[in-house]
């Protein structure tokens, strides 16, 4: 759109006046190591706690950005377009919410605790043969991600649906003020201290604020809601139990459905508690639509499960494979294509890409951005699979196109993908997961899923328990503490932590060969490795004297020039490190050379975690601040000091100094259940029954006959055993895995590649999802089974289980 700088300006509520008389924005941006900025974006320059992209601006300026808004003084060139205003966040909130009051068609605004993202797609799924729809891609539902969703409403869109979370008091009004629903939905209201209240009623006292001008509020019928909804709405309810608008009642696999008088039955296609009161909900907002019902009949049945899921996966001939196989939408290709700049590993990057539905854009219009989005996104290779892509998309270079998935798969020589980062995206009805099948590494049915979203919350807790200039260093040794390397590293670089540790230079070097630029320190180097280090720009811990002179040999021998180096203090660990009476001699060394230079100070605490050793801790780190201020002074130099670990830094904050370790947290493991409740799960590790055998009273199962039946029972074989980290003691009823969200004991001995469970109290078949540990069963609690510790849980796990990244 053109708009003029005043009005702009106004909008924005700039602090500044501003010279230019109109500008043309196409988008707005907050991400700016995005691609697709350019000329025609409005970016928001936003602040977090650890993050400010006013760092950015030069690049972003470097790379075609003219339009500016900021909230510090800038020194950019004469010709950008600088909007100066108190706070970016609200500004990008403003600026959406001015833009918003063009649009007068319906607008969904969904908020609850859970089952947001459910509803919002399902009822895309429901509503999609009536109208022209505009959602929220993925879960973006956030302060930011609100704004990012409702600029993208267009004039061909005549409903809106956008899902609002909050996790804190005096967020929704902002959210109101965006997304301007009149029809309102509250999914539910889940407990209170899983998200930043003090009670349920003050919870919902400000997630209801998203429907103070709304016409209607469509939700369960409580008690709760009723003492506390709004007046301006008219409510239409639901329910199970008492009078409402619409009356369920359920029996089993079958839902009847009571309104105006009239009832229908309608088959459920998923039958857990949340599915179903999922499912109430939609067909409310269906009835409250005045959508026939048999249509509501013929389409509930069919509803497909949700799937949001960015993953990444090893594909043959070491690709890297991104897949988002579920979704088409103009938005989320603009996500898809950041997450494949952000993950890439090789120059050569494929996107294969299905019709694109529902955009709101005519076809013409439609691939034309598409092809724009492709070609600033420096995609090497694009394949079209369907119709429109393929007569639409001709002019841009290296795209092949195929009229469906089946040619694509029989006429295209998949060996021929290769050392490439390969996305593929396509609406459901492409099935396109029959290509990442095909182009998938194979590996056996036992996956360790982790998500990268859940390490981002992790990272950003403890970075809002330090100041914004203290440094994080993140921990990946041991392979990212079983969870993966350089897909961590590269989300740890996209965060732009400020070092990374490694235990050991190959470890380093594997980061290095995926193209990870961050400083890597590796903390037990070893004589034998230095010339690799030096090759690979990986930094030494130094922790003795014979090391160092060691490694001054060597960094002659290369002619090194102040190379960056850090000095480990034993300061009670007793583990390694300089003691005082190796600081003659050390600084005796390090005075007379310019081949090496300081770059850190640390030492490692003992005892963290341990309240009950506070003393200790407490001399541990005076005694590192009495040294290090020592050493600081007799070298004349300016290291950055650094002595806290993860549980340092939740128990010790007010000893962060210059920078602070971060390890176990970050893969969602905290040092007592206060700490934990604050963390999200990172890694799932999940398995498939392989098959289920009725066993007769006084039959034995596995090796030893160590189970022996006292009835009639059912036993399931699942593909895990202790060659993937399964302890052995786990087994004979000790441990137990996860089936359909229930108990499974461990029946008998655990074998090398399988174990068996008991499965007959529970719901459980062939083919069904097994549970180790996860959301569920975390970590934690399995360490304490296995009498150990979460870091030996997690180290465990074998390399031969597939580790599958993914995003939500
Ligand atoms: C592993 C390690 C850490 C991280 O410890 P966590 O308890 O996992 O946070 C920090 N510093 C050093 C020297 C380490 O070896």
């Amino acid at each position: 759109m053109k708009i003029e700088t005043t009005v702009l300006a106004n909008v924005l509520q700039v602090v500044d006046t501003v010279a230019t008389d109109e500008i043309s924005v196409l988008d707005i941006s907050v991400d700016s190591r995005s691609l697709r900025n350019n000329a025609h974006t409005l970016f928001f320059a936003l602040k977090g706690n650890n993050h400010n992209a006013h760092d950015y601006l030069n690049d972003l300026y470097q790379n075609g950005v003219r339009y500016f808004v900021v909230s510090q003084d800038v020194l950019l060139p004469a010709d950008a377009v600088i909007f100066k205003v108190k706070n970016t966040l609200r500004a990008l909130q403003n600026f959406v919410a001015f833009y918003r009051k063009n649009y007068h068609f319906p607008v969904i605004g969904i908020t609850g605790s859970n089952g947001k993202t459910i509803v919002k797609e399902w009822l895309n799924q429901l509503l999609l043969p009536f109208y022209n729809i505009i959602k929220s891609p993925k879960s973006y539902n956030s302060q930011v991600g609100v704004p990012l969703s409702v600029i993208a409403i267009n004039d061909q869109h005549n409903l809106g649906i956008f899902e609002a979370g909050i996790s804190q008091p005096n967020e929704m009004e902002f959210l109101e003020a965006v997304i301007q629903p009149t029809i309102g939905i509250l999914t539910n209201i889940g407990p209170a201290h899983n998200e930043g209240f003090s009670s349920k009623e003050e919870k919902l006292q400000e997630k209801i604020k998203l429907f103070k001008n709304a016409d209607v509020l469509i939700s369960e019928q409580t008690h709760l809601i009723a003492a506390n909804k709004p007046q301006n709405p008219k409510w239409f309810t639901w329910s199970f139990i008492k009078e409402a608008d619409v009356f369920f009642e359920r029996n089993d696999t079958v839902l009847s459905v009571q309104f105006e008088k009239e009832i229908f039955q309608v088959n459920l296609p998923f039958t857990d508690l949340a599915s179903v009161e999922n499912i109430a909900t939609c067909i409310t907002v269906l009835l409250f639509l005045k959508v026939d019902k048999t249509y509501i009949i013929q389409a509930i049945p069919k509803l497909q499960t949700v799937q949001m899921r960015l993953q990444v996966k090893k594909g043959i001939n070491d690709c890297l494979l991104i897949d988002d196989s579920y979704s088409s939408d103009y938005q989320s290709l603009k996500i898809a294509l950041d997450f494949l700049e952000q993950q890439k590993m090789y120059q050569q990057k494929t996107v294969v890409l299905s019709d694109i539905f529902q955009s709101g854009f005519t076809p013409e219009v439609l691939y034309q951005k598409v092809g724009q989005l492709l070609t600033q996104n420096h995609v090497t290779r694009v394949i079209g699979i369907g119709n429109q892509i393929g007569s639409h998309l001709k002019n841009i270079s290296q795209f092949q196109s195929y009229p469906n998935t089946e040619t694509f798969l029989n006429d295209f020589n998949l060996k021929a993908f290769r050392n490439e980062t390969v996305l593929i995206k396509g609406a459901r009805s492409f099935q396109f997961e029959k290509i990442v099948s095909e182009l998938e590494e194979k590996t056996h049915e036992t996956v360790l899923e982790i998500n990268l979203d859940a390490i981002s919350h992790n990272l950003n807790f403890y970075k809002s328990k330090l100041q914004p200039t203290t440094k994080i260093m993140v921990m990946v040794k041991a392979f990212g503490y079983g969870n993966g390397s350089y897909e961590i590293a590269k989300l740890l670089a996209h965060h732009q932590v400020a070092y990374l540790g490694v235990a050991f230079a190959d470890e380093g070097v594997e980061l290095r060969k995926a193209g990870i630029k961050l400083p890597i320190i590796v903390m037990n180097p070893e004589n034998s490795a230095f010339a690799t280090m030096i090759a690979y720009n990986l930094e030494p811990e130094i922790y003795n004297l014979h090391e160092l002179k060691a490694f001054l040999q060597i960094a002659e021998n290369f002619n090194l020039f102040q190379y960056p180096v850090h000095l480990k203090l034993n300061t009670g660990m007793n583990r390694l490190g300089f003691t005082q009476k190796d600081f003659p001699a050390l600084i005796e060394l390090l005075k007379n050379t310019n081949l090496v230079q300081v770059a850190s100070i640390f030492s490692h605490l003992a005892t963290s975690d341990m309240p009950e050793e506070k003393q200790f801790t407490l001399q541990q780190i005076e005694r590192f601040q009495k040294e290090s201020t020592y050493l600081k002074e007799e070298l004349q130099i300016h290291p950055i000091l650094h002595i806290l670990n993860t549980s340092g830094i939740y128990h010790f904050g007010a000893y962060q100094m210059d920078m602070v370790r971060l390890g176990i947290g970050l893969y969602g493991v905290g040092n007592e259940a206060k700490e934990d409740a604050q963390l999200q799960n990172v890694a799932t590790l999940k398995t498939v029954i392989l098959q289920i055998n009725e066993v007769d009273v006084n039959e034995t199962v596995g090796y030893g006959r160590r189970f022996i039946a006292n009835r009639k029972s059912r036993i399931a074989t699942i593909p895990i055993g202790y060659a993937d980290g399964i302890r052995r003691s786990y087994g004979n009823g000790n441990g137990f895995v996860l089936i359909n969200h229930q108990k499974a004991p461990i029946a008998g001995t655990i074998c090398m590649d399988m174990l068996m469970v008991d499965v007959t109290d529970i719901n459980a078949n062939e083919g069904d999802e097994v549970v180790v540990f996860g959301n569920d069963l975390r970590i934690t609690e399995l360490a304490k089974i296995w009498n150990t510790i979460p870091y030996e849980v997690m180290t465990s796990i074998s390399h031969r289980v597939k580790r599958i990244f993914y995003k939500e």
